[in-house]
């Protein structure tokens, strides 16, 4: 019988493991197979998934993950809370380096990418609070106990990529009222919801995006080393929130899907 968790965590950039003395298990979906084998230990007496976004390796650029395969895998071995850590550009100039931000809203600027399950019936989920409430305090709470400095409320605008984004983009997103930029935030938060898992995003600012910062714009390597550098606070902050957050699930999350006919069957 495969193993099952309760939670997960979906690791970004910089962020490809997690958990120590965890089994490794190979998952397939109707989809094919998540970015990685999940693996699976106990946090603070929850059963705790983890996937790397990317993949160990990070060989899946952002706009070729298989998004909806990952959070199927999850479900399927029973995930039904979602904590997801992502590297993202400020667009802000308060918001430097090394600031988290939990966000509560997204801009989706993606194209081309299948950000559904349901190709038949009428399956219209709710999506104005994209991101799980419980989940938002916990991981804020997580941070203030470790005096960690994090924003609550924010608006992720999610490019295409993989490519940054013109001086002129950036200041735009700014204008529209984008607080950090990314490029992976969404479908992941779409199919979380319609999967009725609670999904809640935390954000590290790893550079100001092209039309914030003055001098020379963002480069793949600064991305990656601030990153390295914030991993350890990251990973005990997620430590800390997986342990924390509530089993019993008081939000609206699980209920996305109520009164809804599903043209498939979920794991
Ligand atoms: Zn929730």
């Amino acid at each position: 019988m495969t193993e099952t968790a309760e939670l997960a965590v979906i690791g970004g950039s910089g962020l490809y493991a997690l958990l120590e003395g965890a089994t490794k298990h190979e998952v397939n979906t109707p989809y094919g197979p998540p970015s990685d084998p999940v693996t699976i230990a106990e946090v603070g007496g929850r059963r705790v998934a983890f996937l790397p976004r990317h993949g160990r390796d990070h060989r899946h650029p952002p706009h070729l993950i298989p998004y909806r395969a990952n959070l199927w895998a999850l479900r399927s071995l029973g995930v039904r809370q979602v904590i997801a850590p992502c590297a993202v550009g400020g667009l802000r100039p308060e918001l430097g380096p090394g600031t988290f931000v939990v966000p509560d809203q997204l801009i989706d600027r993606t194209s081309g990418r299948t950000q559904t399950y349901y190709d038949r019936g009428a399956v219209h989920v709710s999506f104005a609070d994209p991101y799980c409430p419980a989940g938002r305090r916990t991981l804020l709470d997580a941070a203030a106990r470790r005096e960690i400095p994090a924003v609550d409320g924010g608006t992720v605008v999610v490019v295409e990529g993989p490519r940054f984004s013109t001086r002129a983009e950036s200041r735009w997103y700014a204008s529209i009222g984008g607080t950090v930029v990314n490029m992976t935030g969404h479908p992941e938060a779409v199919l979380a919801r319609e999967l009725a898992l609670c999904y809640t995003s935390i954000a590290l600012v790893t550079d100001l995006d092209a039309g914030v910062e003055t001098g020379a714009s963002v480069t793949q390597e600064e991305v990656f080393r601030v990153f390295g550098e914030n991993t350890d606070r990251l990973r005990a902050l997620l430590l800390d929130a997986v342990a924390a957050l509530p089993a019993d699930r008081d939000c609206p999350c699980g209920r996305a899907l109520d009164g809804i006919t599903l043209p498939i069957p979920l794991p």
